[in-house]
């Protein structure tokens, strides 16, 4: 059986980029894969953060995963800073690594240049303890959002260098993406991001307060009037029903929009109700589990021992290959 891993920061509550681009693999592939799931604190330490917040961060996130389905009955859930072998690895890895490859990242960029007055080589190096994060379990399909497909050519190329240079310890992984990779904000335009403020949180899928976000959302710039028609093709509300509405709702939205029979407020309405039907199983787990705060830390800590023990078979091996002092 193949072994999956994936990781996400603690960055607050989730939003609808997370979920469409990764979470919902995350949940469809336990029943096929071995599959470890990680919030990954040590990652979030290369941000500006609050101190005192960090925990409970860490707990919302995981709540959040366990409320959209991740069952830890077939899948490993756990915190990255339980398994201290995740940074042993990664300093392992720095030596397998070009420093032109990570000079490439388009990531390093799009992040220092959003936060130039924290521009820390913890950002630059970011995507060695990511590849550490997936082989330390030997990992080899990652669900993943395809902003995320250059670091993963990357932890392949780490993992074959490792191998040529050390001997065969790890597998080449690849990144397993969603019918919809890229998810776009409420601008139509970037990437759905919580730093860009155009994201869509879980946690404001109900009626109200979902109706007033998609409000926000850009459609085909070109419909000015509820008299003209529109393209649903161009249009960013249109991608979602694709992702959230049956084949009857996308029909209708196709014939009312392309003759101005609908307006956009009608489309939206309609989307709104759909998403908010969508997520009322993750609504509900999550108010249980709001209600028993301490489940969650129990699940994580359970899920800490067990990937810590493979964490830990892995490092012996490498240790052992790389003749170091520790492996006697
Ligand atoms: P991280 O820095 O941990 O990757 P993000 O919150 O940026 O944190 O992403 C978590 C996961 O969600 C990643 O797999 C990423 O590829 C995916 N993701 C984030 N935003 C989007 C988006 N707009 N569309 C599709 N996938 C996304």
């Amino acid at each position: 059986m193949k072994t999956v891993f994936s990781g996400i920061q603690p960055s607050g509550a989730l939003h609808v980029g997370n979920y469409v681009g990764a979470i919902h693999n995350w949940v469809q592939m336990q029943d096929q894969y071995r599959c470890i799931y990680c919030v990954v604190d040590y990652h979030a330490i290369t941000q500006d953060y609050e101190v005192k917040q960090m925990s409970a961060r860490v707990r919302e996130m995981a709540l959040d995963i366990l409320a959209l389905g991740v069952d830890p009955e077939k899948a490993i859930l756990f915190v990255q800073s339980a398994v201290p072998e995740h940074t042993e690895l990664a300093w392992i890895f720095g030596a397998v690594t070009g420093h032109g490859d990570l000079e490439r990242m388009t990531q390093f960029k799009d992040k220092s240049a959003s936060q130039p007055d924290n521009v820390n080589a913890g950002l630059f190096f970011y995507p060695v303890p990511q590849a550490a994060d997936i082989l330390l379990y030997k990992a080899e399909l990652v669900p993943v959002g395809a902003d995320q497909v250059q670091h993963l050519e990357l932890a392949r190329r780490v993992a074959r260098s490792f191998n040529h240079r050390w001997g065969k310890v790890f597998p080449e992984c690849e990144a397993k993406l969603t019918a919809t990779p890229k998810v776009l904000g409420l601008d139509g335009k970037a990437k759905m991001s919580k730093s860009l403020g155009n994201h869509i949180p879980l946690t404001s899928i109900e009626d109200r307060p979902l109706r007033k976000l998609l409000g926000r959302m850009v459609t085909d710039e070109k419909r000015v009037t509820r008299e003209d028609p529109g393209d649903p093709d161009v249009c960013n509300v249109f991608s979602f029903h694709k992702i959230f509405s049956t084949a009857d709702d996308q029909a209708w939205v196709r014939q009312g929009c392309t003759t101005a029979g609908i307006g956009c407020v009608d489309c939206k309405g309609r989307l709104a109700e759909r998403m908010v039907d969508h997520f009322a199983g993750y609504r509900e787990r999550r108010a249980e589990l709001l209600a028993h705060p301490g489940r969650v830390d129990e699940i994580l800590a359970a899920g800490a021992e067990k990937a810590r023990a493979i964490a830990q078979r892995t490092l012996a091996e490498v240790r052992q290959k790389l003749g170091l002092w520790r492996s006697r």
